[in-house]
């Protein structure tokens, strides 16, 4: 059997709705990070995205490098985001019962990491349920351990952009590797991932439906897609 959980980063974009509903239709349900002002742009997006299954995560107001600003400025940067999530789950409609948490490009503060695990755990964040996740180098690290949740592979389809050399056929190619770059090999029997994908309307531009694309590639792999739990 090979698993995965899915998460997608930087919603709410245009196309979130169209997202949604085609992940209802293959009965995925993703954790969904959000970033405030994304929110504050396409607040009907955020709330459908909540009516209609989706678990909705904390990633920063503005998307700064967490390692670049100082402490308290992170904290804000959480806070005011975390004010904006719980007034979209009470326009909702939606229990807020999770409260995941992502850092933007991965960053997780440098210097300050300890700290803001500290924090998260104290502010009542919800840690990933991961013990699905095989790789060594995950249980070694204090990646199964921090609260933030990070992921194991990247589709990194957000590379597929004007001006870059990178195409579809790299992304399939990605998925396909028996090493690749960084995470976890995808399609290896026993294995278990979680997948990064973006919501980015430059990518729908650049190939419209990629998501549909790429999920149906990794469905028809073989990959079920695990409902989140938290701790
Ligand atoms: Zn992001």
């Amino acid at each position: 059997m090979i698993t995965a959980i899915l998460t997608i980063d930087d919603v709410p974009s245009r196309n979130t709705p169209a997202i949604v509903d085609y992940l209802n239709s293959k009965e995925i349900t993703a954790v969904m990070f959000a970033v405030g002002k994304n929110i504050e742009k396409y607040r009907d997006n955020a709330i459908y995205a909540l009516r209609h299954g989706m678990i909705l995560g904390n990633h920063t107001y503005s998307h700064p490098y967490c390692s670049r600003i100082a402490f308290e400025e992170v904290i804000e940067e959480i806070e005011k985001n975390e004010k904006i999530l719980d007034g979209i789950y009470k326009d909702a409609g939606v229990i807020r019962r999770y409260k995941p948490f992502r850092f933007p490009y991965g960053d997780k503060g440098g210097e300050n990491k300890k700290a803001l695990q500290s924090y998260l755990r104290k502010n009542g964040f919800s840690k990933l349920n991961d013990s699905q996740i095989p790789f060594k180098w995950w249980r070694e690290g204090e990646l199964s351990t921090d609260i933030d949740t990070f992921w194991t592979y990247d589709v990194a389809e957000y590379n597929i952009r004007t001006g870059s050399s990178f195409t579809e056929e790299d992304v399939y190619k990605r998925m396909d590797a028996e090493s690749p770059q960084n995470g976890g090999e995808l399609f290896k029997d026993g294995n278990s991932n979680i997948i990064l994908l973006h919501a980015h309307d430059e990518t729908e531009e650049m190939v419209p439906e990629y998501y549909r694309k790429y999920l149906d590639y990794i469905l028809e792999r073989g990959v079920q897609f695990l409902k989140p739990e938290f701790f």
